[in-house]
């Protein structure tokens, strides 16, 4: 098995986790309702999609 041949600095470990911060995804307003939704996506709430009713609107 590969093992490391020196330790990994608190300076080195910490610049590489630099790159590990999330970010907040991706959200659009749907045009039918206003709900927030992923874009490119079918709008959970009122299944619209660019402007038009893809998918059945589920029963309230
Ligand atoms: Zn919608």
């Amino acid at each position: 098995m590969a093992v490391p041949k020196k330790k990994v600095s608190k300076s080195r470990r910490d610049m590489r986790r630099s790159h590990h911060a999330v970010s907040a995804g991706a959200h659009a307003e749907c045009k039918n309702c206003g709900e927030l939704k992923r874009p490119h996506h079918v709008c959970p709430s009122c299944g619209h999609y660019d402007g038009r009713e893809v998918v059945a609107a589920e029963a309230v």
